[in-house]
C-alpha cells in the first residue's frame, strides 16, 4: 500500500535540504532508531566516563544532526503516532498471547487446558441510532417500520428506511436527538468501570452456584483471570472486549480445581452479565439503573470445542482494539469545556454528549466528571488485566529495552578502552516533534515502509 500525499512547496524544499546535508544518513538512522516516531522528544546532552585517568566525553549530541538525539514518544494512539501505537499493539499482543497459548513470558504451555473465552459486553440502548444491519439477503434497512408508522413526541419519524454504507456520517447518530437519553449515556460511560468490577464478582458467584460451592470454597479452588480493553462504539458509548480464563488459586498458573469447561464459563458470563446492576443518582430525577446490553458475544478459545477462535486470533483482535480510543470523536486528548467545543468541528451528537457530561458534572455525585468530558465521561483504563493473567506490559518493555541497551553497550565497548569507574549523563529537553514539516514527511513515509515490512513479518509468523 502506497499513500500519496500532496506536499506544500515549502515542505518539498525542506525535504531537499535535509536530504542534501552530509549528515543525512545519520539523521535517517536516528529516525529509524526511535522507531519512526511521528513526534519524538528531542534531547540534548552528553555521557561522560570518569576514570582514574580523568574525564572523557564518551558520547555527545554535539556530533549529531541538529545537535539532538530523538527518543520515541510512546503514545498508544494511532492518530497521534502510528509507529509507537504499532509497538504498543505488538506488546499487548505478546501479553495477550502469552496468557492464551502459554510457553512464553513465564506462562506454562499447560495454560491451554484452562477454560478460556473471548467475551464482548455491550452497553444498553439509550435511544434508537442509525445503524448497519444485514439479513439473509445482504445489507438491510436501518430501522424499518413495524406496523403503523408513528412519529415521536418531537414530530420526527421513528423509522429509517436507508441502507447506510460504512462511511455514512449518520451511523451512530440518534434518529431523534431529543428523544435520546444523553445523561443516561454519559452516566453509563462514567460508571462502566464499576459495572465491570461488579460483573467479575457476579461471575465468581455464578460459577460457585454452578459447581455447588460456597463463595469461600470457590475462592480456594478457582481464580478468574482476565484482560480487557474498552472500545468506543460509533454512538460514543464504551463496551468491553475481554479474555476470561479460569485458573487454580496459586501463583503458578495451576489448573482450576473445579470441573467447569469453556461452555460452563460462558454460561456463567451470560448469567453474570444479565444480572449485574448498578443504581446511580441523576440530576433532579429518580435513580438510574445501569446494566449491560442484552447483546453479548462469547467465543470459546480454550477448554471447549476446538476451532471457535484460536489464541492467535483472540490476541490479535483485542490488541487491535487496545489502540483505538475516543480520538475518532474529534475531541482531542485533553480536558475540554463546552465553550472550547465551539472551535471544534464535531457532530451534533458529540456536542450534546459533551453538554450532558458537563451538566452531570455539576452534581456532587459526579465529581471529577468534567475532567473526562473529552472521553465522553469514560475515566477507566483502556486496557487492564487481573494480576495473574500473564506478564505485564512493563516487563515486556524492559525486556526490549535491555535488548536494545545490550546492542548499544556492544557498540560502546569498542569506544571504551579503559576501566570505566563512573558514567555521568547530562540531558536536557530540547523540544517535541520534528524541526520542519519536511522532516516529519520524510519520517512518516519511512515509518509506513517499515510498518509494511513488519506487518508482513507479523502476518507470516
Ligand atoms: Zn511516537
Ligand atoms: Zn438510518
Ligand atoms: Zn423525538
Amino acid at each position: 500500500m502506497t499513500a500519496t500525499v500532496d506536499l506544500l512547496p515549502d515542505t518539498v524544499q525542506e525535504i531537499v535540504d535535509r536530504a542534501g546535508r552530509p549528515d543525512f544518513d545519520r539523521w535517517a538512522d536516528q529516525v529509524a532508531r526511535c522507531g519512526h516516531c511521528s513526534r519524538p522528544v528531542r534531547l540534548r546532552g552528553r555521557v561522560e566516563h570518569h576514570t582514574t585517568s580523568g574525564r572523557r566525553v564518551a558520547y555527545s549530541t554535539d556530533g549529531e544532526p541538529d545537535r539532538v538525539l530523538l527518543i520515541r514518544c510512546g503514545n498508544r494512539r494511532a492518530a497521534v503516532c502510528p509507529s509507537c501505537s504499532w509497538e504498543y499493539q505488538g506488546d499487548m499482543w505478546q501479553l495477550l498471547y502469552a496468557g492464551a497459548a502459554g510457553g512464553r513470558k513465564g506462562v506454562p504451555e499447560t495454560i491451554r487446558a484452562h477454560p478460556l473465552v473471548f467475551a464482548t459486553l455491550t452497553a444498553p440502548g439509550f435511544g434508537p441510532v442509525h445503524t448497519t444491519r444485514a439479513d439473509r439477503s445482504g445489507p438491510a434497512r436501518c430501522r424499518p417500520t413495524h406496523g403503523k408508522p408513528r412519529l415521536c413526541p418531537h414530530g420526527r419519524p421513528t423509522w429509517c428506511t436507508a441502507i447506510h454504507s460504512e462511511e455514512d456520517a449518520r451511523l451512530g447518530q440518534p434518529i431523534c436527538p431529543d428523544c435520546y437519553d444523553y445523561s443516561g449515556h454519559v452516566a453509563f460511560n462514567w460508571h462502566a468501570p464499576e459495572l465491570w468490577r461488579r460483573f467479575t464478582i457476579a461471575l465468581r458467584r455464578a460459577l460457585a452456584r454452578q459447581t455447588g460451592l460456597t463463595a469461600a470454597e470457590f475462592a480456594r479452588s478457582c481464580r478468574v483471570s482476565f484482560v480487557k480493553v474498552a472500545e468506543f462504539q460509533r454512538r460514543g458509548v464504551v463496551h468491553f472486549h475481554a479474555l476470561i480464563r479460569l485458573d487454580g488459586p496459586g501463583e503458578d498458573y495451576q489448573s482450576p480445581q473445579i470441573s467447569v469447561d469453556a461452555a460452563g464459563l460462558a454460561e456463567g458470563i451470560r448469567q453474570a452479565a444479565a444480572h449485574v446492576r448498578l443504581t446511580v443518582g441523576m440530576l433532579d430525577g429518580p435513580g438510574l439503573v445501569l446494566r449491560f446490553g442484552t447483546q453479548l458475544d462469547i467465543q470459546t478459545v480454550n477448554g471447549g470445542p476446538a476451532g471457535e477462535l484460536t489464541p492467535e486470533h483472540a490476541a490479535r483482535y483485542i490488541a487491535k482494539y487496545a489502540t483505538k480510543s475516543a480520538e475518532g470523536f474529534g475531541l482531542g486528548e485533553r480536558r475540554i469545556t463546552p465553550e472550547a467545543l465551539t472551535l471544534l468541528d464535531v457532530p451534533d451528537h458529540v456536542r450534546r454528549l459533551v453538554d450532558a457530561a458537563w451538566q452531570l458534572g455539576e452534581d456532587p455525585a459526579y465529581e471529577g466528571l468534567r475532567r473526562w468530558v473529552h472521553m465522553l465521561g469514560f475515566r477507566g483504563h483502556f486496557a487492564s488485566k487481573s494480576r495473574r493473567y500473564s506478564t505485564t506490559l512493563g516487563a515486556i518493555r524492559r525486556e526490549r529495552r535491555t535488548y536494545r541497551q545490550r546492542q548499544a553497550a556492544e557498540q560502546a565497548r569498542e569506544l571504551v578502552d579503559e576501566d570505566t569507574t563512573l558514567v555521568i549523563s547530562h540531558w536536557e529537553f530540547a523540544g517535541v516533534g520534528y524541526l520542519t514539516g519536511g522532516d516529519a514527511a520524510l519520517a512518516l513515509s519511512a515509518a509506513a515502509r517499515a510498518r509494511e515490512r513488519r506487518q508482513a513479518a507479523r502476518d507470516a509468523a
